[in-house]
């Protein structure tokens, strides 16, 4: 137990796992199996910086192997330690298998803060700390595909393909050693915006199910809804742009480092995003008034609240004054499992990590077999799939005009329809049919079954059953 009663990251997703096995027909020993972290590599190397060595700490942990490669970001942050890394790798393990990307579970972490470091000075500390993972095949398109997370993104990831090319010159499939690496560097259209995108498609999926709606007390659609986001990162910002700019949400409220802003009336998100980069904090930005305590407005009035920064925001401080009725976990672990109880019971529905979050593994994964087939998706059909649409149009046309029925089809339509899908296109409408897939799993469930209780449990249920049979497979 951590000092302030909660459990540690770790204990909090071991407990979540607990609740949902209690339910389930699996022998002890198989639990176990599945519940534990394989192992964990530490690693402590220096770098020659600024006229001294610096001696930096990082983590690579692999919690299931049950399918290979493991998969799993690596963070750059000051609150990286084993006990996270386990956490994150676990949730990664279960993300995996609810939305049936074929990995197992990973993740990695550096103990740094990279706003101290300069460019160049980053480059080295990466590329070193990419060697030592590389070397032990921690990195490798086989068997551990990194990707980015808190406090890295393309160009980190730019910087361990490189370094991967370098030490294996000969490897054909070395581009897919890593993920989310910007498009020149052998990355796919639409994998910065995938984390994001996916918490709009998982919010929509869930205003398609009418009956899971009103076990929030929810009505309508996104149109109009006040929503709260919690970090203008790279997944709040793009799920706070897309559910504002093209479902109609209302974000009345941001929280950053440095504070929040707050606006009934609703902010312009591009316009906050902007002031946050340029000002390096959202005080002062017009779009709302700014509340030094940030995390206060955790606990305002709102439809939807995301928190989408970092784990354990939510806790057992401040669970009982959270009052919005829908929660989505953009985050890793934003709430510990105490605070999870506490909502649970006053009637909060929760749309958990493992499911809200997995866009960006599942674009991860589109960009992995993309690297792997060494071809651009839709570059072998679009033309083709055009063609076919215009024979179709030209037909139309032709008997509208030979029969004098007077068909017209519009403009509009008639460009959307002739377009064949590009790469982008077709990463969405994976993404999509993705997050759709595995929501139905978990909302089925948790209305089929009295015992499964909440979206939570439901979606370690179905992931752990996947990982069961898959380790049940292999005979053991
Ligand atoms: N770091 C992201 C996550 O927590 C993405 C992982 C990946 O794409 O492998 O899901």
């Amino acid at each position: 137990m951590a000092a302030n009663g909660e459990p540690s990251f770790r204990q909090s997703v071991d407990l979540m796992f607990n609740r949902a096995v209690a339910v389930m027909d699996l022998s002890p020993g198989l639990e176990e199996k599945i519940r534990v972290c394989n192992s964990t590599y530490t690693v402590r190397f220096g770098v020659r910086l600024r006229g001294g060595i610096h001696t930096f700490t990082g983590y690579r942990s692999v919690h299931s192997e049950h399918m290979e490669p493991v998969k799993g970001g690596i963070r750059y942050a000051m609150s990286v330690n084993q006990d996270e890394v386990e956490a994150l790798a676990a949730l990664m393990t279960y993300k995996c298998a609810l939305v049936e990307t074929p990995f197992g579970g990973s993740k990695g972490g550096l103990r740094i803060d990279p706003r101290e470091w300069d460019e160049f000075e980053l480059e080295m500390i990466t590329r070193r700390f990419a060697y030592e993972l590389i070397k032990r095949d921690l990195i490798s398109p086989a068997q551990n595909v990194p990707a980015p997370d808190m406090g890295t993104g393309e160009r980190e990831m730019a910087w361990i393909v490189d370094q991967y090319q370098r030490m294996n010159t000969t490897d054909i499939n070395g581009a897919a050693c890593v993920t989310g690496k910007p498009i020149n560097s052998g990355g796919i259209a639409g994998r910065v915006e995938a984390t994001g995108r996916g918490v709009q498609f998982a919010l929509r999926e869930f205003f398609r199910h009418p009956h899971d709606m009103a076990r929030a007390g929810l009505k309508g659609t996104i149109d109009g809804k006040r929503v709260i986001v919690q970090g203008l990162g790279n997944v709040g910002y793009h799920a706070a742009e897309f559910l504002s700019a093209e479902d109609g949400a209302r974000i009345v409220g941001i929280i950053e480092r440095d504070g929040a802003l707050h606006n009934p009336n609703g902010m312009n998100v591009q316009a906050v995003r902007d002031w946050l980069i340029h000002h390096g904090g959202v005080k002062g930005c017009p779009e709302g008034t700014y509340v030094a305590d940030g995390a206060l407005l955790l606990e305002e009035a709102c439809d939807i609240l995301i928190p989408a920064a970092m784990e354990g925001v939510i806790h057992l401080g401040n669970a009982a004054r959270i009052k919005a009725p829908l929660i989505i976990e953009a985050a890793n672990g934003p709430i510990t499992a105490g605070a999870d109880d506490i909502l649970r019971t006053r009637g909060a529905v929760i749309i958990p990590d493992l499911f809200a979050n997995a866009g960006g593994v599942t674009v991860s994964y589109f960009e992995w077999v993309k690297n792997l087939s060494h071809i651009r998706f839709g570059r072998m059909e679009r033309r083709q799939e055009e063609a076919r649409h215009q024979l179709l149009v030209d037909e139309l046309e032709r008997l509208s005009s030979d029969k004098g029925l007077g068909w017209s089809l519009s403009p509009d339509f008639k460009s959307r329809y002739l377009r064949g899908a590009d790469e982008l296109e077709l990463v969405r409408s994976g993404l999509d049919d993705t997050m759709r897939g595995a929501y139905q799993s978990i909302s089925q469930l948790w209305n089929g079954r009295q015992d499964v209780t909440d979206l939570r449990m439901a979606a370690y249920i179905v992931a752990i059953d996947r990982v069961a049979k898959s380790y049940r497979s292999k005979g053991l």
